[in-house]
């Protein structure tokens, strides 16, 4: 199987790596015999899921179905967040550790670059 890569910013995903992947597939109803297509397979970064969690809701019917379904995953479990941390510590370097209530501030000014 092919690496993945990001679907916003295009970064590889090393098989395991802590990201999320969206699958799509359509069906149709009320037809005999019932077709089913293909199923795609769309994979988001920690760094682009937490950004687009936080960020506003995107254009489009499918954006936003998939854009609520990754803020349900990313505000579920710490982990995507962390993973996403761990990554920008790289880029910037060691982050004053705060209180919870300051974490969201710290996201605010990070995603906006
Ligand atoms: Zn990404």
């Amino acid at each position: 199987m092919d690496n993945s890569f990001c679907l916003r910013c295009n970064r590889e995903l090393a098989p395991g790596q802590k990201s999320v992947a969206v699958y799509m597939f359509a069906q149709t109803v009320g037809v005999r015999p019932r077709q089913k297509s293909t199923s795609e397979r769309m994979c988001f970064c920690a760094q682009c899921c937490v950004s687009l969690a936080m960020g506003p809701p995107p254009e489009g019917a499918l954006n936003i179905a998939a854009w609520q379904m990754i803020r349900e995953l990313v505000g579920a479990d710490p982990a995507l967040n962390e993973a996403a941390w761990e990554n920008l510590r790289g880029v910037v370097g060691a982050l004053p550790s705060g209180h919870e209530s300051t974490h969201h501030e710290r996201a605010v000014g990070y995603f906006e670059f």
